[in-house]
């Protein structure tokens, strides 16, 4: 609780500190990403069966001089409104592309790298390209990339079929982030291919501390089971609500149970130190 808290004032300030930059605002991330103020976190995700780490999500972070760590919340959609999110989005490929040779001592071949996937970025022109160059940025055939996509952008654009085609075709895999929080999306599940479905920490948060269980999560796990989705549980803190989540079937997990998101580095000693939940 009290983390949250502290998270949640912390975000509360970086986004006034955002909102108060009357000055070329734009400038403050060009620089930010100049000076190598942003780095990334990974946070590992397991199988639900074994808890064997399959994969790993990256995280930005924003290593502000004046203003601190500043969570992505309070400057991913500014850096949309700016149009700064394809040069954040392609230094953000740099710095996962940095952490490659690392992350292969602490994922097995094949472990799925999640990488979110601004709106923004994937209807700017460049787009292909930067993923081509993504793509042979990183070892060859060693990871899996998942490319976690919100279900509120998928309503915006039809055409969006015709990229998931394109994406898919380069070997990459598409999850569904924050399953639930969108609106009336259901139908377009059927019209696109997607692979995973991460349902949202809000439903995981029900877990265990409410007398019934959500109506609305066994819903949408009895939808995905039915469209033979493989899905993803974020944020699990909980050995309960792993359990719980295990027993309806739910593929892989993540969350704050098994570890907070890590540089590459502490990810390494987390891997070598970790204990079972
Ligand atoms: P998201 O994609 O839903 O990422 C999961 C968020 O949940 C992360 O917050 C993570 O730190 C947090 N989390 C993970 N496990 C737990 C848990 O057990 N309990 C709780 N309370 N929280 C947990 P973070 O890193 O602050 O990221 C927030 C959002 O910012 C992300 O939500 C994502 O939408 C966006 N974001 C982060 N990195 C990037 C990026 O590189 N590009 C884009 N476009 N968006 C990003
Ligand atoms: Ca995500
Ligand atoms: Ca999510
Ligand atoms: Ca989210």
């Amino acid at each position: 609780v009290l983390l949250g808290l502290f998270v949640g004032v912390l975000t509360t300030l970086a986004s006034g500190y955002i909102l108060n930059m009357r000055l070329q605002p734009g400038r403050e991330i060009l620089s930010g990403i100049k000076r190598n103020q942003f780095y990334v976190v990974w946070q590992p995700v397991v199988e639900s069966g074994k808890l064997r780490v399959t994969g790993a999500e990256a995280l930005l972070r924003w290593k502000h001089p004046q203003a601190g760590a500043i969570p992505p919340d309070a400057f991913i959609g500014y850096a949309e409104a700016q149009d700064l999110i394809v040069p954040l989005t392609r230094h953000l490929f740099k710095l996962i592309a940095a952490d490659a040779t690392t992350l292969q001592t602490v994922l097995p071949p094949g472990a799925k790298l999640g990488v979110n996937i601004a709106p923004g970025h994937m209807h700017a022109p460049s787009f292909k390209d930067d993923v081509l160059r993504f793509l042979a940025s990183l070892p060859h055939g060693y990871f899996q990339l998942v490319f976690e996509i919100t279900e509120r952008d998928m309503l915006k654009e039809t055409e969006a079929a015709s990229l998931f085609d394109w994406i898919h075709q380069q070997g990459i895999e598409i999850a569904i982030d924050d399953f639930g929080t969108g609106h009336s999306a259901l139908i377009y599940l059927e019209k696109f291919t997607l692979d995973f479905l991460k349902i949202d920490r809000g439903f995981i948060n029900a877990i265990g501390t409410e007398t019934v269980t959500s109506p609305v999560l066994d819903a949408v796990l009895t939808l995905a089971n039915k469209l033979n989705m493989t899905t993803v549980a974020e944020g699990v803190e909980t050995p309960e609500q792993a359990k719980w989540l295990r027993a309806r079937g739910v593929n892989y997990l993540q969350g704050y149970l098994f570890s907070y998101p890590l540089t590459v580095r502490e990810l390494v000693i987390w891997q070598r130190n970790r204990v079972l939940p």
